[in-house]
């Protein structure tokens, strides 16, 4: 038996934009062992899956910001620009353009990038998050093989980006509460 998985992109107005197969899974007569998913087959899938919606809705966001937001008018093209964004399925490398703005308002730079404006972090929350969890519970080395175990993020993190977030965030910590004295 063979089962094709594809995502099928709808607009808002229910018209199919994108029919895409992103997995095939084959098995041979019931066994214990090929009985649903396996872990190899979920980690690609859940890559696939992210993937693909990523480049949608980037694509989609990338299609409204083409016109000046005060006069409407069609925004020149620059240049094209790739983002990697660290996700929990997986790392992403997202394609976005940079245009030049509307000469209809003045602006400090000549030209922009509307997808990394509205992204200026390079790691999912979710993400960060979890390595932040494990990396307080556990050794450094033990969290990326725990997280590279289950998630699809193989060679993508490792300790010192761990040691690095955990830092991070401790120090917004202390920005925040402003330097009290805990009681
Ligand atoms: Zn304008």
């Amino acid at each position: 038996m063979k089962v094709k998985i594809q995502i099928v992109v709808e607009s808002d107005n229910g018209d199919t934009q994108v029919v895409q197969e992103i997995m095939q899974i084959s098995r041979d007569s019931l066994q214990p062992e090929n009985l649903g998913l396996k872990l190899a087959e979920a980690k690609t899938l859940l890559q696939s899956i992210q993937r693909t919606l990523a480049e949608q809705q980037v694509a989609e966001y990338s299609l409204q910001q083409k016109s000046c937001l005060h006069c409407s008018q069609k925004l020149l093209h620059k240049d094209k620009r790739t983002i990697v964004y660290r996700t929990l399925f997986g790392k992403l490398h997202l394609q976005c353009q940079r245009l030049f703005h509307c000469p209809c308002q003045e602006q400090p730079t000549r030209s922009f990038n509307p997808v990394a404006n509205l992204i200026p972090e390079r790691t999912s929350r979710e993400l960060l998050y979890l390595e932040s969890k494990y990396g307080s519970l556990m050794s450094y080395g033990l969290s990326v093989k725990l997280l590279q175990e289950l998630l699809p993020i193989e060679g993508e993190i490792n300790t010192t980006a761990i040691r690095n977030n955990l830092h991070t965030i401790g120090q917004r910590l202390e920005d925040e509460l402003g330097g009290i004295a805990p009681t």
